[in-house]
C-alpha cells in the first residue's frame, strides 16, 4: 500500500500531511482498510473546525473556561492555564478592538503591494482580555487606525464564504 506518496489533490481545503505507511504500520491510523480514500494524517481539529464552520453561518466562536473564567477565540479544546478541557462554547460578537496593528508594503511573499494593507491584532468583544484574532483592516486610510480603534467585521455574502478566515473580507472602523 503505497499510500504515503500519493498525490493530494482538494482544491477546497490546504493539503494536510499525507498519511503514511509508517503511520498505518505503527497503528496511528486505525481502521485503515474501512476508510480507503483516507487522505491526511491530520485535520484543523475539532475546536478550529467549528471555528471555521461557525465563520461559514457568520459567527464567531469562542469557548469558556469556568475554572479562570475565560473566554477565549480563537478556540482551543484545553485551557491552557488551568489545563482541563473547556466548558462550553459562545458566540462572540463581530466586533472588536485593534490592540495593536501594522502597516504592510509587501506581501506574504515580500512581493511589494499596489498599496500598503493593515494587518491588526483584534481582541473580540466579549472574548478575555488579549485574546485576539490577526486581521485585515479596511475603508480607512492606513495612516488614520490607531491602537484602540473600534472595529466591525465585513462578511463575505454568505453564499460564497466557505469555512475559512477569510470569509471576513475584513474590519472596518465602527462608527457611533
Ligand atoms: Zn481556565
Amino acid at each position: 500500500m503505497a499510500v504515503g506518496k500519493r498525490k493530494i489533490e482538494c482544491p477546497l481545503y490546504a493539503e494536510g500531511t499525507a498519511v503514511s505507511e509508517e503511520d498505518i504500520k505503527t497503528r496511528k491510523v486505525t481502521h485503515y482498510e474501512d476508510h480507503p480514500d483516507i487522505r491526511y494524517s491530520w485535520t484543523a481539529g475539532q475546536a478550529i473546525s467549528r471555528f471555521l464552520n461557525g465563520l461559514k453561518e457568520g459567527k464567531i466562536l469562542g469557548v469558556k473556561c469556568d475554572g479562570c473564567k475565560r473566554i477565549m477565540v480563537p478556540p482551543r479544546m484545553f485551557c491552557e492555564l488551568c489545563y482541563k478541557p473547556i466548558d462550553g462554547w459562545v458566540e462572540l460578537k463581530d466586533t472588536g478592538t485593534i490592540l495593536t496593528y501594522s502597516i504592510s508594503y509587501i506581501d506574504p511573499d515580500a512581493r511589494p503591494l499596489p498599496k500598503p494593507i493593515v494587518v491588526a491584532l483584534i481582541q473580540i468583544d466579549g472574548a478575555s482580555q488579549n485574546m485576539a484574532i490577526m486581521h485585515l483592516i479596511g475603508e480607512i486610510e492606513p495612516e488614520k487606525v490607531y491602537v484602540g480603534m473600534r472595529v466591525k467585521a465585513v462578511w463575505k455574502p454568505e453564499n460564497e464564504r466557505e469555512g475559512s478566515v477569510t470569509d471576513i473580507k475584513y474590519w472596518k472602523p465602527l462608527e457611533g
